[in-house]
């Protein structure tokens, strides 16, 4: 049973508590609730998602992109547009030529990291993008799009790892299954041939 002003009491006890934690606490502990952006940022989560990005391995030549298309057909408001580079031999290469994500359609919804069967695209920590530019700034082109391997790890460690941990097994998959072939191939070009068959000597008339 509550006696009367209960209720208010236990309300006012917790504006105390945290009034008197806002002088001794920072907001990450519960302190002091105001965060005055800019100048001051709460850390980030590492499960906060906006806008994507590509991903690179070491330099930028080795974007893992292979400009497959099914990340701008799953993408639900068509806000990605992809071309496809060709050699000088108009061979396709397995790599964009242009690759853009207009900003200002992309709804944030991560289906894109979701439908990449090669790892190529995640979703960014970055969300000061605005801009009074829209064509310029808010269109993003492939090479404002691209972000190394060693940025991942910094802002989605967890998820890095495990990708990286994933690539490897498969990468080492892929090496021992090749070597078996060619061990294979080799021991059958190394095994004697069958010896010809002796001509039919010829019939008795
Ligand atoms: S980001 Fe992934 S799904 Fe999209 S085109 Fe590149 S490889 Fe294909
Ligand atoms: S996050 Fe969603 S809307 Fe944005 S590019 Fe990816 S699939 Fe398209």
């Amino acid at each position: 049973m509550m006696y009367f002003g209960e209720g208010v009491v236990k309300g006012m006890m917790v504006t105390l508590k945290a009034f008197v934690a806002s002088y001794f606490k920072g907001p990450e502990d519960g302190g002091l609730f105001t965060v005055e952006y800019p100048e001051q940022r709460l850390p980030e989560k590492e499960n906060f998602r906006n806008f994507p990005f590509l991903i690179y391995d070491n330099t930028p030549d080795n974007l893992r992109c292979v400009a497959c298309d099914i990340c701008a057909k799953e993408c639900p408001p068509k806000c990605i547009y992809i071309v496809r580079e060709f050699d000088k031999d108009n061979k396709p290469l397995k790599r964009p030529a242009v690759f853009n994500i207009d900003h200002t359609v992309c709804m944030n919804c991560g289906i894109c990291e979701e439908a990449c069967p090669f790892d190529a695209i995640y979703m960014d920590h970055n969300f000061e993008i605005a801009s009074a530019e829209r064509n310029e700034n808010l269109l993003f082109r492939k090479d404002k799009l691209l972000k190394s391997n060693e940025y991942f790890h910094k802002i989605r460690p967890t998820d890095a790892m495990a990708i990286d941990e994933r690539r490897a097994a498969a990468e080492a998959k892929k090496k021992a299954a090749e070597a078996a072939a060619a061990q294979k191939a080799a021991a059958a070009q190394a095994a004697p041939k069958p010896a010809a068959l002796p001509a039919e000597p010829p019939k008795a008339e």
